[in-house]
């Protein structure tokens, strides 16, 4: 009982209480990516967090940050 609720599995947001999601992130050449995203589904607090290689990246998807 559990494996397959998944309620509760994804991390909160840090920022707004909400609840973050993982995205998928592939490259053109199929190369295995070896970082994730998780971003928060909370419109307007655009918290995300990228894991790469180790290091944990964290902030607010501004506009000037999505170019
Ligand atoms: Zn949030």
């Amino acid at each position: 009982m559990g494996d397959n609720c998944e309620c509760g599995s994804f991390p909160k947001c840090q920022k707004c209480g909400g609840q973050l999601v993982p995205l998928s992130d592939f490259s053109n050449n199929a190369v295995s990516i070896r970082y994730k995203s998780w971003a928060c589904t909370n419109k307007d607090c655009r918290f995300f967090i990228v894991l790469r290689g180790g290091d944990v990246y964290y902030g607010t998807a501004t506009a000037e940050s999505a170019r």
